[in-house]
């Protein structure tokens, strides 16, 4: 499938970048989701991911997935079905003050920009969920976080348009999660993502099942001999179209009997070969054999008809 064949190219650049110069062993940390609908942006990864090699595999990922099971997804359901970008994804190193990571500076946030930028154009998601102020700073600008946490936002961006459900950063340096109010900003945000999902979820299963039926119905097309049952059909069909359109050409037009043979010979060979164009478009089969056989009932109605009395 192309998506899935651009993303995988598009994680083999990802995976080689160092134009941040960041000393081994750090090194971009890799969403697992190859068809996603869904993405998560959040700020950065930390120290615990260079090992795990896992967007939030720590601390604050325990919290986030804990979150994300309130919506009705389980970790392994979350990271196969949302890609898990960042605003970096190199670990920044530790914070100045020896108190958590430090935050990307800003030519760190300019020089990895364009990652998320492509993704957005490879994946055009339905729903983006920004975590964090960075994150959400990026699509919804600056604004107290009390402000956009628990509603739908759309937001038009490189690959198009999305609803944006913010949530705050699951780390626990922040305290605004503990502030009177905030969980059930959070809880509300949840409820959004979860029905958003379970639609995402519903909409994927039908197209599936579209995609199942029409395969299914191309391998129950028969097989295509001179002689058969279908052939038949198309003999006595053709014939009839054939006397319907000279039936019809006669009532509507004026001249002479060969001239109305002639244009029902036309009408009945659109419909054949329509008919044909119609199995190859559905089926992808598309047979010489039936027209001949249109061609056989179409002649044998005009001679028919070209022996009888006005
Ligand atoms: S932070 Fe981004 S731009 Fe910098 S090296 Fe890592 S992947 Fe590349």
């Amino acid at each position: 499938m192309k998506q899935t064949d651009d993303l995988e190219q598009h994680l083999a650049r990802l995976e080689g970048c160092r134009r941040c110069g960041h000393a081994e062993p750090i090194r971009p940390i890799l969403s697992r989701a190859r068809r996603p609908r869904v993405m998560l942006v959040g700020q950065a990864p930390g120290k615990v991911e260079i090992s795990s090699q896992k967007p939030f595999a720590g601390r604050a990922g325990k919290t986030l997935f804990r979150w994300l099971a309130e919506a009705g997804l389980s970790e392994e359901e979350a990271r196969d079905r949302i890609y898990i970008a960042a605003m970096t994804r190199c670990f920044p190193g530790p914070h100045p003050s020896g108190r958590g990571d430090r935050v990307p500076s800003r030519q760190e946030l300019e020089q990895c920009g364009s990652w998320l930028d492509d993704e957005l154009m490879l994946i055009r998601p339905k729903l983006i969920i920004p975590v964090g102020k960075l994150a959400i700073g990026r699509f919804l600008g600056e604004a107290p976080l009390a402000d956009v946490v628990g509603r739908e936002h759309e937001v038009a961006h490189r690959g198009g348009s999305s609803v944006v459900v913010p949530l705050p950063h699951p780390s626990g340096a922040s305290s605004w999660i503990h502030a009177s109010g905030h969980r059930e900003l959070v809880s509300r945000a949840l409820r959004l993502i979860g029905e958003r999902m379970r639609a995402l979820a519903a909409v994927a299963a039908v197209v599936l099942a579209l995609a199942l039926g029409a395969r299914s119905a191309a391998a129950q097309v028969p097989a295509d001999h001179w002689i058969g049952t279908d052939k038949v059909k198309h003999f006595f069909m053709s014939a009839l179209v054939q006397s319907l359109a000279y039936s019809v050409t006669q009532v509507t037009t004026q001249g002479s009997r060969s001239s109305l043979l002639l244009s029902a010979s036309v009408a009945s060979a659109a419909v054949g070969i329509g008919k044909e164009m119609y199995d190859r478009r559905s089926y992808g089969h598309f047979s010489v054999r039936d027209l001949a056989w249109d061609a056989a009932g179409a002649g044998t109605a005009s001679l028919m008809l070209s022996r009888t009395r006005n």
